[in-house]
């Protein structure tokens, strides 16, 4: 049996078969995956793999602090934020770029709720901007974008509602989100782009909860553009105390 470990030795749990999940075999030829590990001090409460398109969700307390590791690289992780306690109050985007002056997402910047509120602060950012207006894939986008032949694909909007099943809630909870790791630059001309990407495997970012916050996440099933390099693979989610 394949023991899988980061540079420390740990070993994050899985769902499924966690030698399988990280065989880079599974993956397109030369794909390299690198479990990094936390990038915040403070005990491990929680360290999880994300499968390759698969949904993944959890509350994190407050203070406490999430790293997201792009563990093949370039691999779009749509997320989603909710008070914990009250999921009519979650993540707005046109409130995260309006109070940060800025439509990237960087160290430092606050993710808001739509009552104003902090949910979590980026503390540590080891590509050079996060995404939060590229949106969420779905099947109804890719079948009016890609053609009708993509219909039976799930995109991230699936993923979403799955997992927000899970909590009560439905379509209409399921708002504007950030995407860790996806490329969406601005051109000159004010369009957006969705590009491939500026990430790399092993490369985290971090965000700290100001509230219970509960984390939804899509790993992107993407498969028609390049947001994910055409070749979908696992995330790496670790929560870890705050000190
Ligand atoms: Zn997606």
């Amino acid at each position: 049996m394949t023991i899988v470990t980061d540079a420390a030795g740990q070993t994050p749990d899985c769902a499924q078969d966690l030698a399988i999940v990280l065989d880079p075999a599974r993956y397109a030829d030369g794909t390299v995956l690198d479990l990094a590990g936390p990038l915040a001090d403070g005990a491990v409460v929680l360290d999880v793999i994300v499968p390759a398109r698969a949904p993944w969700s959890a509350v994190v307390t407050k203070g406490d602090v999430v790293t997201i590791v792009d563990v093949g690289g370039n691999q779009s992780g749509d997320c989603l934020l909710y008070n914990a306690h009250d999921t009519g109050e979650r993540y707005s985007v046109p409130d995260t770029i309006t109070w940060d002056g800025n439509v990237y997402v960087r160290t430092g910047t606050i993710l808001r709720s739509n009552d104003g509120n902090p949910l979590a602060t980026v503390i540590a950012n080891e590509i050079d901007r996060q995404d939060t207006i590229g949106g969420a894939c779905g099947k109804e986008s890719n079948t009016l974008r890609y053609g009708y032949h993509t219909a039976s694909e799930h995109g991230c909007r699936e993923n979403f509602l799955g997992e927000a099943s899970k909590y009560g809630m439905g379509a209409r909870d399921i708002v504007s989100n950030l995407n860790w790791f996806m490329n969406v630059p601005i051109e000159a001309d004010g369009a957006l782009g969705i590009v491939d990407g500026i990430s790399a495997p092993g490369k985290r970012v971090a965000f700290r909860a100001e509230m219970d916050v509960l984390v939804l996440i899509s790993n992107c099933p993407q498969m028609n553009n390049p947001c994910n390099g055409f070749n979908p693979t696992p995330l790496r989610v670790i929560v870890t105390a705050g000190v």
